[in-house]
């Protein structure tokens, strides 16, 4: 999936703009340096790449999870793309397209709702981490350039 998903340059986009004492002193995930990646860059998902995310992944994941809540982050937080515009038409394709994203991206925006409006991009790295054997990273520290 990293290839296709051209990972490989985002790797290095990330490594050009996260300070090396960041980028060495922790082991960062793939799911770490997208976060970061939007973070720096103040990015939500284009409509494409979350249409590619879930054609190329069956089922829940942790990137599908974190491309859907950005998606809802710059609905409910973002500029409105003009005035009564709130959803673009390149969403409103997807979402009739049906599959698992309609579900999501509801999911997403309800939760960003009750729970006052999380930045998906911001925030402990453990919390968009599988742990197989229910631990916790070691060093699950917020980052410092994960909290501005
Ligand atoms: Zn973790």
């Amino acid at each position: 999936m990293g290839q296709e998903w051209d990972v490989e340059t985002l790797c290095n986009d990330c490594k050009s703009i996260i300070p090396d004492s960041i980028n060495t002193s922790s082991h960062l995930t793939a799911i770490d340096l997208v976060r970061s990646y939007y973070h720096i860059n103040n990015m939500t998902a284009p409509t494409f790449r979350i249409e590619y995310m879930y054609a190329a992944t069956k089922s829940p994941n942790y990137m599908r999870k974190f491309l859907a809540e950005t998606a809802a982050f710059r609905a409910l937080c973002g500029e409105a793309a003009a005035k009564g515009v709130y959803l673009s038409d390149s969403m409103k394709d997807l979402l009739q397209k049906g599959g698992d994203f309609p579900a999501d991206l509801a999911q997403s925006l309800i939760k960003l709702a009750k729970e006052d409006f999380p930045d998906p991009r911001k925030g402990s790295k453990c919390d968009w981490h599988e742990h197989a054997d229910g631990l916790r990273c070691a060093k699950d520290d917020v980052e410092p350039y994960m909290t501005s």
